[in-house]
């Protein structure tokens, strides 16, 4: 495959306060990685211009955008703090904005056939903020932002979002919530007792957009199994039935059994293998457009390796890891609920009889 890979040095100019999670790190460590592993020479470079302003407001408030650029500057070498997780520097604004332009970057040059597939490693990462508020380490949203972009400059009707952050895309969630054009799907820690607060499974979508956000929301301890279940039994057949043109997946990796601020279970084998799901239904849908761009990842000594695996397995178009494990009580019961809520609701009319699944644990 010709696998595009997005990246600007200045990505590593936003920063946080010290020890923050989200630090430039977490792609100069993944970049090195991808250099001394030889990686790199394998993929389509690309660097990415800042996105314009107007691309950002079609997702984002102008009284938003203004509010982080001005928040920025009076950082002015100092911080600026918007919430305890979310802190701005004087570059944070210009930084944000390229992050944004990563994303646009990334599926333009899907979109156009530029190369097969793409990861854009970018930050800050984009899928907690909102039409009218920065959090959780994100200021724009880059995915939606990709997402609008492609579809007011190029046409794109339908596009299927999937994002396994280990934490609910709120703000992807939100902008495209009474939006049938995107397809929202999310699998991520239980927001119960885990940031955003977000990301139910009755959290279905409104109006015309009803039925086209999913949220699977997972206890801790889920694992590669689990994700793949869900995947195979679930997002495939929903995804068919949407015939997206393109397939963006929101790559944050800190639901992996090693990163601290998740208690998920996910190994690289199961990213290897997530990548290869989206991989073949991109190529079955829509013609292999498939773009993956970075949101979490904390673990410094593992996120680069990840990310590796990811990227590897999108240039070769196959993996050869084994995910080990059996699929968890409690994500078939989960599947069990989502498929009878939304078949109470009409939302789902063919889905299996879920009163017959096999609950049994091997
Ligand atoms: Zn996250």
């Amino acid at each position: 495959m010709k696998t595009g890979l997005v990246f600007h040095n200045d990505y590593l100019k936003h920063k946080q306060l010290a020890n923050h999670p989200e630090n430039p790190a977490r792609l100069s460590a993944t970049q090195e990685y991808f250099l001394k592993t030889g990686l790199m020479d394998m993929l389509y470079e690309m660097t990415p211009d800042p996105a314009e302003v107007e691309d950002v407001a079609r997702v984002h408030s102008m009284a938003h955008i203004n509010y982080v650029k001005t928040m920025a500057e009076a950082g002015c070498g100092r911080f600026a703090v918007i919430d305890p997780d979310t802190y701005l520097s004087h570059e944070t604004y210009n930084v944000a904005l390229l992050s944004a332009g990563g994303a646009i970057c990334a599926g333009e040059s899907v979109w156009k056939g530029e190369v097969d597939n793409c990861f854009a490693l970018i930050r800050p990462p984009g899928h907690h903020a909102s039409r009218n508020q920065a959090t959780g380490f994100c200021y724009f949203d880059n995915i939606s932002i990709m997402a609008r972009y492609l579809q007011h400059i190029h046409g794109v009707k339908r596009i299927c979002i999937f994002d396994w952050d280990a934490h609910a895309p709120n703000g992807t969630m939100g902008t495209f919530y009474n939006d049938p054009s995107i397809l929202n799907i999310s699998i991520h820690q239980d927001p119960h007792s885990f940031y955003p607060g977000h990301g139910f499974i009755e959290q279905m979508g409104e109006g015309p957009g009803k039925g086209y956000t999913i949220n699977f929301p997972v206890p801790a301890g889920t694992a590669d199994p689990d994700y793949l279940y869900f995947i195979n039994e679930y997002v495939v057949p929903r995804v068919r039935k949407f015939r997206p043109q393109l397939i963006a997946v929101a790559a944050g990796q800190d639901s992996h059994q090693t990163d601290f601020i998740s208690q998920l279970n996910v190994t690289d084998a199961g990213y290897a293998h997530m990548t290869q799901a989206f991989i073949d239904l991109a190529e079955e849908l829509c013609s292999g457009k498939l773009v993956l761009e970075l949101e979490g990842g904390y673990n410094l000594k593992t996120l680069p390796k990840t990310n590796h695996t990811i990227v590897s397995t999108l240039l070769e178009g196959q993996t050869d890891h084994v995910v080990q494990g059996e699929v968890l009580s409690t994500t078939k019961e989960l599947l069990m609920q989502l498929g009878n809520t939304l078949k109470g609701k009409s939302l789902w009319p063919d889905a299996p009889d879920y009163s017959e699944l096999d609950l049994s644990c091997e």
